[in-house]
């Protein structure tokens, strides 16, 4: 594949004049060659409104008839590529890191129900992490079970590689639902109710300052042993975060320690074609790995599944349960990431699918677990 690894991506004129590209701290060459298409969703600037802006369909006309596969982008190795272990808790909720907020923005079209958030928050390097490890966010204010004490610490799962996106390692992106309110009886907001800290993540500003614990969780850790290992990636909205860190380091970047030649297959479990979180990277990554990458969505309110009811996940897994049996079997790892509530359904599913193929799914998830092919991640 035509990936020109070591060389800077070079970009168009209209897209390095970008201020935001600039804000990530992107280094950039000033030579206007289309040969190393740029990958644009690395700026978190206007994720969503940029790619249905008339000027970037232009601009992707004009750069994809001149180069089918895009660059990965090189990045500096961190020390963090020879750890063998993830780095944990380097800030614990007593003394936590004081970060600074670089850019939130709306990821979710206006058909979308409630609002999803892309944050990059500058650590300066001062708090690395791996991909699928989670951040915790103190939130400002007072406890309000615990009067005098500080709020307790809300976990989000990391959506960018060790990176960040501005691929030097300093900055961490998140992937927040806003939590909402709403009266059971009048089906009015309620904003004294409202979740606080995902509230105050998707409100913060560029600039502001934001306490950090972490990083923590082991179970989510993209196992690198094997290059060519199979990927089984379940997300239900932001549950897609981890899943975005990895397919960056998968897809985006050019790591020289990590080469991956294997098969990642993303289903993403969304409610309608607006509340898509980073659709664009990843279709950019059907595009240019179709050996490498799949990416099946369930859009619960657009889709019917065969019995004509809404499209969920666990319909799209049975679907193509077959070959996903056979990626089992065959040492696949399998993740799930996002609401509590997604599990009962995708377990009913598996038990079901595995009855019809004549296998016990309590034996089958028994010896995925003890193969560590087996690792959710619910809230
Ligand atoms: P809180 O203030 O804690 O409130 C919780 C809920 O209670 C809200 O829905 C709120 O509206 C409701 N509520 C408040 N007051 C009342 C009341 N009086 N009566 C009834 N209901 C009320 N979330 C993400 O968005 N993205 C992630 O990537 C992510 N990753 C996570 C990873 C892990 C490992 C875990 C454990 C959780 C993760 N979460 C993630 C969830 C996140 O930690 C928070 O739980 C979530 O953002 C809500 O926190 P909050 O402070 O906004 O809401």
């Amino acid at each position: 594949m035509a990936h020109a690894l070591g060389a800077l991506a070079s970009v168009s004129p209209s897209v390095a004049a970008d201020a935001s590209l600039r804000k990530t701290g992107f280094k950039i060459n000033n030579n206007l060659s289309y040969n190393n298409k740029l990958w644009i969703p690395l700026s978190p600037v206007n994720l969503k409104s940029r790619f249905s802006s008339t000027k970037y369909r232009c601009k992707v006309v004009s750069m994809s008839v001149q180069q089918t596969v895009r660059s990965k982008i090189p990045v500096q190795p961190l020390e963090l590529e020879n750890a063998k272990e993830p780095p944990l808790n380097l800030y614990k909720p007593k003394e936590p890191y004081t970060a600074t907020i670089v850019s939130v923005e709306r990821l979710v079209g206006p058909n979308a129900p409630g609002e999803t958030c892309h944050i990059v928050i500058d650590h300066g390097s001062n708090v690395p992490y791996w991909e699928g490890q989670s951040y915790g966010v103190i939130p400002p204010g007072e406890n309000p079970k615990k009067p005098g004490s500080p709020q307790n610490v809300r976990l989000y799962s990391i959506a960018s590689t060790r990176y960040g996106d501005s691929f030097d390692g300093k900055t961490t992106s998140l992937c927040v639902r806003r939590a909402v309110y709403y009266d059971a009886e009048t089906g009015k907001e309620d904003p004294s109710k409202n979740g606080v800290c995902s509230n105050f993540l998707c409100d913060s500003k560029p600039g502001d300052k934001i306490l950090l614990t972490g990083p923590s969780g082991k179970i989510m850790l993209l196992p690198e042993e094997d290059p060519n290992a199979t990927h089984i990636m379940i997300a239900t909205g932001t549950g897609v975060a981890p899943f975005r860190g990895y397919l960056r380091r998968m897809f985006m970047e050019a790591v020289p320690t990590y080469k991956f030649g294997g098969l990642a297959w993303l289903f993403l479990g969304v409610a309608n074609s607006d509340s898509l979180l980073y659709d664009d990277e990843f279709t950019g990554y059907l595009k240019d790995y179709p050996d490498n990458f799949r990416y099946d969505k369930a859009l619960s309110r657009e889709q019917k599944n065969k019995s004509g009811g809404k499209m969920y996940v666990q319909d799209k897994i049975e679907e193509y349960s077959d070959e996903i049996f056979k990626l089992l079997d065959g040492g696949a790892h399998i993740y799930f990431c996002g609401l509590k509530g997604m599990m009962p359904g995708i377990q009913e599913t598996l038990k079901r699918v595995a009855e019809e193929r004549g296998e016990s799914w309590d034996t089958k998830l028994s010896q995925l677990k003890k193969n560590k092919q087996w690792h959710v991640e619910v809230y």
